[in-house]
């Protein structure tokens, strides 16, 4: 069981993360720190597209790529031009809790209902988009997932400082996993 750090003060936050981005990152969004002012992103952040979190961060600090369940496996070359490019050297994986891409397949019949009544699909054609992509997208548990992905990326980049996270959103709050 992977546990989590709640972060209430500078001294949470891991030494090696400390007066990094990836520190910046949770004292912007979890203490409060003043905003400084940004002319280029300082770190890229990955994040489930659930509209129920939101960052606190100022403008220009980060670029945000939002895929359900914090998966970039499918946005790889956004990744890539962030690192060359933008120049990041960070990396802050957030995944939440109670996020919809766990257990996707017990909202099969959610998904092909909705996509006929609200789309206009054929029920055979939302049944086939369901079936190719959901085993894609699905992850059985968002912190076990999150690691899997921080290391996956770690080997694809090895020079870039990735650290998974998890957003709790009852609180709002990020918390540091322990690895
Ligand atoms: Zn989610």
């Amino acid at each position: 069981m992977h546990r989590l750090t709640k972060i209430s003060t500078i001294a949470d936050i891991f030494p090696e993360y400390r007066q990094t981005p990836i520190g910046l990152l949770l004292e912007y969004h979890n203490l409060n720190r003043p905003f400084d002012s940004y002319d280029k992103a300082q770190l890229l952040v990955g994040m489930c597209m659930d509209n129920r979190k939101h960052l606190h961060i100022p403008d220009n600090f980060a670029f945000i790529i939002r895929s359900g369940g914090a998966n970039l496996r499918y946005s790889e070359f956004k990744v890539s031009y962030a690192i060359a490019v933008g120049h990041v050297k960070h990396i802050a994986l957030v995944a939440h809790n109670n996020c919809g891409m766990v257990n996707l397949i017990s909202r099969k019949g959610q998904f092909i209902d909705g996509l006929v009544n609200n789309a206009g699909w054929s029920k055979e054609r939302a049944e086939e988009h369901f079936m190719n992509f959901a085993p894609m997208f699905e992850i059985g548990n968002e912190i076990d997932f999150v690691i899997s992905e921080t290391i996956r990326l770690r080997l694809r980049y090895p020079r870039i400082t990735i650290v998974p996270m998890l957003y709790q959103i009852e609180d709002n709050r990020i918390y540091l996993i322990q690895e």
